[in-house]
């Protein structure tokens, strides 16, 4: 198998990758802190994502600046965020049911949005934070390593969100066919080295059972 060099992941930029994935699965649901009401189309839309691409791209070279490359800090930050609050997205679009509060809202107007373009928003705001997440990935082994904090995420939050099949599968079907499309270098290496990948795969999925079941 074409080995994946990990080391040249930046260590503080890792660290805040990681710290922002938490941050960006919490921040939709702040809408409460915010005196919006719950599933607000503020919070619940990757609106921050696009404040925060603004940023980058206009400050890039001097904003918490670590590492050898310059940006790499906010670049793993907004990776780690958008791909938190895209599995936020996930888990809202599996409701108990489609009523009240599991629509979206839109303030102003004080109006829910009804339920099939809510599951259609709730989708194309997944894609959008994912295309983002893997468009700013530098690397396959970048792009990899944010896909299995996502899926170690899913599986950590299973207790509290008491689901786990349809966000999981989701995720996968989801990040894997964007990252696909967007990404060639990981295409390519997913299909050259997929026999490898499927035992590896199927290693990694029995632990994170047994260490959540
Ligand atoms: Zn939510």
């Amino acid at each position: 198998m074409q080995s994946l060099n990990f080391t040249a992941i930046d260590t503080i930029g890792l660290v805040l990758g990681l710290f922002s994935i938490f941050i960006g699965i919490k921040y939709p649901d702040w809408d409460f802190k915010l005196k919006l009401k719950h599933r607000s189309i503020l919070t619940h839309s990757p609106l921050i994502i696009f404040f925060f691409i603004y940023i980058y791209l206009n400050k890039q070279s001097s904003f918490l600046g670590f590492g050898r490359e310059k940006e790499v800090g906010f670049r793993y930050f907004i990776m780690g965020f958008s791909i938190g609050m895209g599995i936020h997205f996930l888990y809202d679009l599996f409701p108990k049911g489609w009523k009240g509060s599991a629509l979206l809202h839109i303030p102003i107007l004080n109006r829910k949005v009804r339920k099939q373009k809510s599951i259609f928003l709730f989708i194309l705001f997944t894609i959008i934070s994912f295309v983002i997440a893997i468009g700013l990935s530098k690397s396959i082994e970048e792009t990899t390593l944010f896909f299995i904090f996502g899926f170690v995420l899913l599986g950590l939050n299973k207790r509290k969100e008491e689901k786990l099949i349809r966000p999981t599968g989701s995720f996968l079907l989801l990040f894997l066919g964007i990252a696909f499309c967007i990404d060639s270098e990981f295409y390519e290496f997913i299909v050259k080295n997929i026999k490898n990948l499927w035992m590896v795969g199927e290693v990694g999925i029995k632990t994170v059972f047994t260490l959540i079941s």
